[in-house]
């Protein structure tokens, strides 16, 4: 038997294996793009939990435009803002750190630190994972450079918040650690509430945020403690990708609405420790907030992308106090040193210690009813 003609010519069994080839691949793609766009699909749905966020309009093309802060992002769908906590769903913006706390603390007021406000006192402290600058020595940039929904927390509702503050005896809550702004509507809510039942609200924030909200937020702050971080454009654009004009605008507003400012200057050697910022600075804050607005100056310490500077030596913080006092600002402090140095209230008038502090303990306290016990004269800030 000629089995010859059974067999299939090389060039046909080549084609068969080709074409079975092809069609196998399509298959397998199609089931492959399905997984994908089931995936996409799920991404786009909204979980019940996510707020929609605040100060946003939509930007056509299912892209929207966020007006929480300077940056004013436009934002395709699926994609979030540079703060990472604001993501545009299906056309719409929502904000992934509402009811996301990462940290929880029951702080000394001091620690915020705000030396004008209720001293001694206790400060139920949060915050939430993202920000919306990128400072290369942030101290909490584990948790400020995350994207909020990587950090898996339970939701905790504003509700909850003012319950717990009451239970732990805190006067305030403060919104603290990362950037508040990112958790802007976290933050609304929890302050409006916390009005209604009598506890104060205060931030620590960088001030990088817009009018509106801004105004809107002051309305439920009883006090703020913004980092002027330095004081020139040409730093904040290198160090924190931020920018000068925006926060000192914040500062002004913060004033006009009457929420009591205390200033944090993080002082970074060959950054921004030469006596001519620190002067321009001081002179800024005296002629646009007043002299009695309370200065931090705060040492630096090796962090984040900024491994590679030395600690703040303590002659520059002193000689940065010296700078203030000489410019006439009334009450200056040096924080993050071991030494006491610098944490003392004392009354601008007759030069008498009014506070005593060691590390975020309150030793003594001289001010009755705002005043100075030993000459009567007003001490600014907001006392019991
Ligand atoms: S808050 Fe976030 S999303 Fe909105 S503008 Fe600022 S960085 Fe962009």
């Amino acid at each position: 038997m000629d089995v010859g003609k059974f067999l299939i010519p090389k060039k046909i069994l080549l084609t068969i294996i080709s074409v079975t080839f092809v069609i196998a691949a399509f298959f397998l793609l199609q089931k492959f793009s399905l997984n994908l766009s089931e995936s996409f699909a799920k991404d786009t749905l909204v979980p019940t939990e996510l707020k929609e966020a605040l100060y946003w309009q939509d930007a056509g093309q299912g892209k929207v435009q966020c007006f929480l802060c300077p940056r004013q992002c436009l934002i395709p769908v699926n994609q979030r803002g540079f703060c990472r906590a604001r993501k545009n769903i299906k056309g719409k913006l929502y904000c992934l750190t509402y009811g996301q706390p990462v940290a929880i603390h029951v702080d000394p007021i001091e620690k915020k630190p705000l030396f004008h406000v209720y001293p001694g006192t206790k400060s139920f402290s949060i915050a939430t994972a993202g920000c919306n600058l990128r400072c290369k020595f942030c101290q909490n940039w584990e948790i400020s450079q995350l994207d909020p929904e990587s950090v898996k927390v339970a939701f905790v509702s504003p509700q909850d918040i003012v319950k717990e503050a009451k239970e732990t005896g805190s006067k305030t809550i403060a919104f603290t650690y990362t950037e508040p702004t990112i958790f802007y509507e976290y933050m609304l809510d929890i302050a409006k509430l916390a009005k209604e039942e009598g506890i104060s609200c205060v931030m620590h924030s960088a001030g990088f945020i817009n009018e509106k909200p801004l105004r809107q937020l002051a309305k439920y702050l009883t006090a703020a403690n913004i980092d002027l971080k330095g004081f020139s454009e040409k730093y904040y654009s290198s160090f924190c990708e931020g920018s000068l004009r925006s926060v000192l605008n914040s500062l002004k507003i913060l004033k006009e609405e009457g929420v009591w400012i205390e200033i944090t200057n993080l002082i970074i050697p060959t950054a921004n420790d030469s006596d001519e910022d620190i002067y321009n600075l001081c002179l800024w804050i005296k002629d646009n907030l007043g002299p009695d607005t309370p200065v931090h100056f705060s040492r630096f310490f090796p962090m984040y992308k900024l491994l590679d500077l030395s600690p703040t030596p303590l002659k520059t913080l002193i000689l940065a106090k010296e700078i203030a006092q000489k410019i006439g600002l009334y009450y200056v402090y040096i924080g993050n040193v071991p030494e006491n140095v610098g944490e003392d209230t004392i009354c601008p008038v007759c030069l008498k210690l009014l506070i005593k502090r060691t590390g975020y303990t309150v030793l003594e306290n001289n001010i009755i009813k705002g005043k100075c016990k030993f000459c009567g004269a007003k001490i600014f800030g907001v006392w019991d």
